[in-house]
C-alpha cells in the first residue's frame, strides 16, 4: 500500500503538486492522467523520492519512504522512463540483469531470472545472448518492459512509456504490460496523457490538472460520474468510434484472398511471388497456414543470400486480429499505422484473410450520409 499524507510539492515559483492524500492499494494498475506540467512526474517521482516532497509523508506499506535509503528504495520500487531503449552494446541478458546487477544480486539470486521473463513475452531463450540490435523495434520494446520487472520489486512506475510508439506496437505492449502486472501481482503506477490508454489499463485513474487531483476513482465512477468539466472534456476527447461498425465483426469485412508465402521458402522464391502478384509485402506461414511473421521488400535487398530462408529474416513482431473482433475496435489501429493491411487470424491463429485500409473506406462512407 503506498500512503500520500499531507504530501505538497512547490518550487519557489509554482505548485507542482498540491496538498495531496490518497492511498494506492496492492496489485493495483494506476493511470495518472492530465495536461502537460499538471505534476504527473513529479507526482510520480516523489513514490521513489527522485523528489523529495516540500511538505507531508509518503508511506509504503506503513514505512515513511523518507527514513529508506537509496538501496531500499531500489529493492521496492522499479522505475521505467519515456523511451529508454535498451543499452545497445550490452546482450539482451545484460540488459535485462541491470537492476538486480546495481542491486549486487549474487550468481545465484539471478539464476534463472532472465530465462523466466524472456518465456513470458514469447521470445527465444537464445536472444539472451544476441545484441539490441539484432531484434525488431516491437522485440526490443517487450525486452524494456520486461527489464522493469527483473529485480522483482512489487511496485513499478512507468513514466509515459509507450508514449513515441505507433498505435500498433503499442496495443501490444498495453496488452502485454497488464498480463504480467497481474500475473506478477505487481502495482503499477503508469503516467500518460492519452485518456484511451488510461481507460484500457487502469483499475484506477488519477486525474490531474494544475498539480490538483481532479478525480482518483476507478474507471467506471469516473466514466459514469465524472468529477467536473475539466474530466468531461478529457473523456470527451475519446475518438468517437462507437457508432462505427459497431455490431460488425472483422470477418465481415476482410478479404479472404491473402498472398501468402511458406517460411520454408528461399528469399529468391519470395521475391518472384512478389514480383508476379506486384505486393511489396508478403505475410509469411507455416505448412498448417499459421501466421508466423512478414517480410517486406525492404528487407530483401542488399546483401542478404538470395538461398536464404524466410524464416530466418522474416519480421515476427506482426500485428493480427482475430477475425471474431468488433470492426469498430481495429478501426483506429488501422488508420493509423504504416501499413496498408491487417492479418486476420481465428483462433488457432489460422491465416484467413486481411483487413485493409480501404475496405474501411465504404463503412466511414456509410457512415457520413
Ligand atoms: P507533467 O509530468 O504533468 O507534465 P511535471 O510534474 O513535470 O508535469 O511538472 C509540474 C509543474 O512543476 C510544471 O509546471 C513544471 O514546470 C514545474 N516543475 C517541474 N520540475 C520543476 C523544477 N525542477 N523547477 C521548477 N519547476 C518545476
Ligand atoms: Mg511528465
Amino acid at each position: 500500500m503506498i500512503e500520500f499524507i499531507g504530501v505538497e510539492k512547490k518550487y519557489s515559483a509554482a505548485t507542482a503538486v498540491a496538498q495531496l492524500d490518497l492511498t494506492i492499494d496492492d496489485n493495483q494498475f494506476i493511470c495518472v492522467i492530465g495536461t502537460s506540467g499538471s505534476g504527473k512526474t513529479t507526482l510520480l517521482r516523489m513514490i521513489n523520492r527522485m523528489i523529495a516532497p516540500s511538505t507531508g509523508t509518503i508511506k509504503i506499506n506503513g514505512q515513511d519512504t523518507a527514513k529508506l535509503n537509496e538501496d531500499e528504495l531500489r529493492r521496492k520500487i522499479g522505475y521505467v522512463i519515456q523511451n529508454i531503449g535498451l543499452f545497445p552494446h550490452m546482450s539482451i541478458r545484460d540488459n535485462i540483469m541491470v537492476v538486480p546487477g546495481l542491486l549486487k544480486w549474487s550468481a545465484q539470486q539471478k539464476q534463472g531470472i532472465a530465462e523466466r521473463l524472456i518465456e513470458k513475452v514469447e521470445l527465444p531463450l537464445d536472444y539472451l545472448e544476441r545484441k539490441p540490435k539484432n531484434l525488431s523495434g516491437g522485440q526490443q520494446q517487450r525486452i524494456g518492459v520486461i527489464r522493469a520487472l527483473a529485480a522483482n520489486q512489487d511496485i513499478i512506475l512507468m513514466d509515459e512509456p509507450f508514449g513515441a510508439l505507433d498505435p500498433i506496437t503499442r496495443e501490444a505492449l498495453q496488452e502485454m504490460i497488464k498480463r504480467l502486472q497481474q500475473e506478477m501481482q505487481k502495482t503499477v503506477i503508469f503516467v500518460t496523457h492519452d485518456i484511451e490508454e488510461a481507460l484500457k489499463l487502469a483499475d484506477k485513474i488519477i486525474i490531474m490538472d494544475h498539480g490538483e487531483v481532479i478525480q482518483y476513482d476507478t474507471v467506471e465512477t469516473i466514466i459514469k460520474q465524472p468529477a467536473n468539466a475539466f474530466v468531461e472534456e478529457l473523456l470527451g476527447k475519446r475518438k468517437k468510434q462507437t457508432s462505427l461498425g459497431n455490431e460488425m465483426q472483422v470477418r465481415d469485412l476482410m478479404c479472404s484472398e491473402v498472398e501468402a508465402v511458406s517460411l520454408s521458402k528461399s528469399i529468391h522464391a519470395a521475391m518472384e511471388q512478389m514480383t508476379r502478384k506486384r505486393v511489396d509485402t508478403l505475410l509469411v506461414v507455416d505448412d498448417e497456414n499459421h501466421l508466423k511473421g512478414f517480410i517486406d521488400i525492404k528487407d530483401l535487398n542488399g546483401s542478404v543470400p538470395k538461398e536464404t530462408n524466410l524464416y530466418e529474416i522474416m519480421r515476427t513482431d506482426t500485428a493480427s486480429v482475430n477475425q471474431n473482433e468488433n470492426v469498430a475496435d481495429v478501426v483506429d489501429p488501422l488508420l493509423n499505422m504504416e501499413l496498408k493491411y491487417l492479418p486476420v487470424v481465428d483462433d488457432e491463429n489460422y491465416l484467413v484473410g486481411i483487413l485493409t485500409r480501404s475496405s474501411l473506406v465504404s463503412l466511414i462512407y456509410a457512415q457520413l450520409k
